[in-house]
């Protein structure tokens, strides 16, 4: 059994070899850890600058088992984790962090969201819908237009569509593929934030400045940050992660989605029970980012700082974009993040810039 707070030395488990699992065996490296990478991709961005790889499926028992006994700790760069990985893993002796629980409830969106309201982190209204029938009971209770999302595996804006009126609703249902989904009532709203939160084994939570993010066709295009927001929301931001952490005992970087309505409300959106795209500002904008932060926090270390040092524009760079590499690094206040990935198909997360401007005085 592990014992915290692990020694430099020691291994951290990643699920998944995506950019996300890159810099958090950067991160790791960089705390002298030695990280070892389960990802069924033999290209795989993190396996390249890790320790270790283990190239399987991740419900593959032997895979599991070896990943068990060289990782002091696991932890995933994805939500998806199927909860029968976090069992079989925990059986053959490994500590999993973030815990069985915040995967549990943030993969199905109708779960996240009762968890939310029922820990004081309020959600647009909603319907669980299961037929056609229940599509038209929430357009009665929500209103139209209304977002049918499917409640598991949606991201980047895939598995959601607008239902316009009742006449649309069968076709909608079509349209998301006629399996168990949520529709959710329209937030009216005038700004995206997100904030990115940690917690320590010894519930300890910090939040970074919450961001503005802006998303295009689904995707996040950019995030702004520290956010320009007012003493009373930025303490409702605050409040709000340390219920969603603290209620799911839970261990090590979360990012929280939320809307800031016309009416000045905020909504919690959705919750990433791991780094997340919208606090990669904070590697340049932060004494600590947000990929140390997570390996502190599930290697038992301190939490570190979360001070802004830095206005930061993160701009993903999607697809060719990322061929813009030389203008970029000639760019003196910025800074290129890459994730060596070959194939720039179109819309593919293949690195970021982080534009730094002082912070005023
Ligand atoms: P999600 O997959 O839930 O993160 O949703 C992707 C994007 O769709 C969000 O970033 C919002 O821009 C938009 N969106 C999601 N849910 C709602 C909603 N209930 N009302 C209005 N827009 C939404």
């Amino acid at each position: 059994m592990a014992r915290f707070p692990l020694a430099p030395g020691s291994t951290i488990g990643v699920l998944g070899g995506g950019q996300l699992g890159r810099m958090l065996a950067l991160a790791a490296a960089r705390l002298g850890f030695d990280v070892a990478i389960l990802t069924p991709e033999v290209q795989s961005c993190a396996v390249r600058v890790a320790a270790r790889a283990i190239i399987a499926n991740y419900d593959d028992p032997v895979a599991l088992e070896s990943l068990a006994r060289a990782a002091d700790v696991v932890t995933f760069e994805f939500e998806n984790v199927p909860a029968v990985v976090v069992e079989q893993l925990t059986a053959f002796g490994a500590q999993v962090a973030p815990g069985a629980r915040a995967l549990a409830v943030a993969q199905d969106r109708v779960d996240e969201k009762t968890f939310l309201n029922g820990c004081g982190a309020p959600t647009v209204d909603f319907q669980a819908v299961d037929s056609v029938a229940d599509i038209l009971a929430g357009l009665d209770r929500l209103g139209a237009p209304a977002l049918l999302k499917t409640r598991r595996e949606g991201y980047d804006g895939r598995g959601q569509t607008w239902v316009e009126s009742h006449a649309d609703a069968a076709a909608a249902y079509e349209r998301i593929g006629v399996v168990p989904a949520i529709l959710e009532a329209r937030a009216a709203f005038r700004r995206e934030l997100s904030v990115i939160a940690a917690r320590g084994r010894d519930g300890e939570v910090v939040a970074y400045p919450p961001g503005e993010n802006h998303h295009e066709n689904g995707v996040l295009r950019r995030t702004r940050a520290p956010a320009q927001v007012t003493a009373a929301l930025l303490a409702q931001i605050e409040t709000i992660a340390a219920r969603i952490l603290t209620s799911l005992d839970y261990v090590g970087v979360m990012g929280v989605e939320l809307f800031e309505l016309e009416d000045g409300r905020l909504l919690v959106n959705e919750f990433a029970p791991r780094v997340h795209n919208t606090g990669h500002w904070t590697l340049d904008g932060c004494e600590v980012d947000q990929f140390e932060q997570h390996i502190r926090a599930i290697a038992g270390w301190p939490l570190g700082p979360t001070t802004p040092l830095a206005f930061v524009e993160m701009e993903n760079l999607l697809g060719p974009e990322a061929h813009d590499w030389l203008a970029l690094a000639g760019e003196a206040e910025a800074r290129v993040w890459l994730y060596g990935k070959g194939d720039a198909r179109p819309g593919r997360k293949m690195g970021h810039v982080n534009r730094l401007r002082p912070l005023k005085g």
